[in-house]
């Protein structure tokens, strides 16, 4: 079983890829919830809903979030109202915070809601939120302590990140305590998320950066930086924020001491030999179709299957 760790959008696209090529029982998804709050006295997550809607096949690929030919009634109304807009909710989509809230306040696991849900779109594949605690995400920034999405949506990530402040002593979700002693799982695959906005707030949860490393099975994570680049997002902004080169070395940097492997794209290939320490998969990692989804996630599952067999060195996968 391979237990990718996700956030939103990029980590969606490789998460759907692999959906596509391994069978429900081979695959655990583990997402982020540091970006949760609530809004509209509504409970929403974020990056399980990316992920929830990009598995079933009708995310927006042009905004990035919520749902396909949505319609917007409900958040004209509100802004006609004098109410809060700047987060803004598709009609469809409301149903989902509708529904998420009206089960956790019948007090069931944001596990167990995500779960239905997930059913709900026809997903056969485990999508697990990494807690069911809150543990939420606070950027300090040039413009103070501030919420996630107050930082992200409201104020478009244009503040200057000092520091990020991850939720302490959050415990794993039982669901995802349970993935990281399951006898089954074989790789650990990092999707190409934001390292510190998405995949950080699941590696700071209570031991599981420590468990996760104590397993002794692969832990590799696939670069979101492309030529110098973010594809999507703040993480090139972050990055020169915090100081760090802007560039997949940059990347193995952050997660030095924690992945084995980093996927490289070929527009990266001059970034290699920066790269001490852990082995480097070369391949084409921009995922624009459905096609490029399966066909990274094919290169990375055939890389992490073989660990053991082949060499140690740097390899480069023909790109497609
Ligand atoms: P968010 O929670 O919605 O911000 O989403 P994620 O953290 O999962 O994804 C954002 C990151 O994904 C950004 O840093 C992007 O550069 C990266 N990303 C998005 N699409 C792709 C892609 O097709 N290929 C690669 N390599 N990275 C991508």
């Amino acid at each position: 079983m391979i237990l990718a760790l996700a956030g939103g959008v990029g980590g969606a696209k490789l998460a759907a890829g692999l959906a596509a090529i391994l069978p429900p029982e081979e695959l655990a998804i583990v997402v982020n919830t540091g970006d949760d709050f609530e809004h509209l006295g509504l409970n929403i997550c974020p990056d399980i809903d990316t992920v929830t809607y990009t598995l079933a096949g009708i995310a927006n690929p042009e905004l990035g979030w919520g749902i396909a030919g949505e319609s917007w009634a409900f958040m004209e109304q509100v802004a006609k109202l004098g109410g809060e807009s700047w987060f803004r909710l598709g009609d469809r989509d409301l149903a989902t915070h509708v529904e998420r809230t009206r089960r956790l306040r019948d007090g069931e696991r944001l596990t167990v809601v995500t779960e239905a849900l997930a059913r709900a779109h026809g997903i056969a594949h485990r999508i697990v939120p990494m807690a069911d605690d809150p543990a939420p995400t606070i950027v300090h920034s040039d413009e103070g302590r501030l919420a996630f999405q107050d930082y992200f949506v409201r104020r478009q990530c244009r503040p200057r990140v000092e520091r990020l402040e991850l939720a302490p002593n959050v415990r794993p979700s039982a669901a995802f305590d349970a993935l990281i002693d399951d006898p089954a799982i074989e790789a650990v695959i990092i999707c190409p998320s934001n390292p510190w906005l998405s995949i950080d707030p699941i590696l700071a949860l209570s031991g599981v950066r420590d468990r996760l490393r104590a397993r002794g099975v692969p832990i590799v994570a696939i670069s979101p930086i492309v030529g110098g680049k973010a594809v999507k997002g703040p993480a090139a902004k972050i990055m020169a924020e915090l100081g760090i080169p802007v560039s997949s070395a940059g990347i193995a940097a952050h997660y030095r001491g924690f992945v084995d492997g980093l996927v490289l794209d070929m527009a990266d290939a001059g970034d290699m030999e920066a790269i001490a320490g852990v082995r480097t998969l070369l391949t084409g990692t921009i995922m624009k179709s459905a096609g490029d989804r399966a066909r990274l996630a094919a290169d990375v599952l055939t890389w992490v299957r073989q660990w053991d067999s082949h060499p140690a060195g740097p390899i480069s996968v023909a790109k497609a």
